[in-house]
């Protein structure tokens, strides 16, 4: 029964209300950060408010799970242009920003 009283919001769609909401970003802006096209980041945050709105709404749980996301900031460094850059980790999308590789690796500081 518990099931039914929760909500999962994917970590994607945490990040998207995050920057859109809190920060208060440009849909644009807040697209290029997760590194998703327009329409996609649109798709991720209806669907985060639709989820949102029923936890409220119904009275059940938010829960944060799954996705590909690691939403701390890393320095990483670009190992086809040697740009370096702080970003949050996501293996499919995460590329760097001046290049636009995908190519790069965590710097351990
Ligand atoms: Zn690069």
């Amino acid at each position: 029964m518990t099931e039914l009283l929760e909500t999962q919001l994917t970590v994607e769609e945490l990040e998207a209300i995050r920057l859109r909401d809190l920060e208060e970003l440009e849909y644009e802006e807040c697209a290029q950060k997760m590194s998703v096209s327009r329409p996609t980041f649109h798709r991720i945050i209806v669907s985060a408010r639709k989820k949102i709105a029923n936890a409220l709404v119904n009275g059940s749980a938010l829960r944060v799970t799954g996705g590909n996301f690691d939403l701390a900031k890393y320095e990483l460094a670009c190992r086809v242009c040697g740009h370096h850059w702080e970003d949050i980790i996501c293996c499919r999308r995460t590329r760097c920003p001046v290049c636009k590789a995908n190519d790069w690796c965590k710097v351990n500081t």
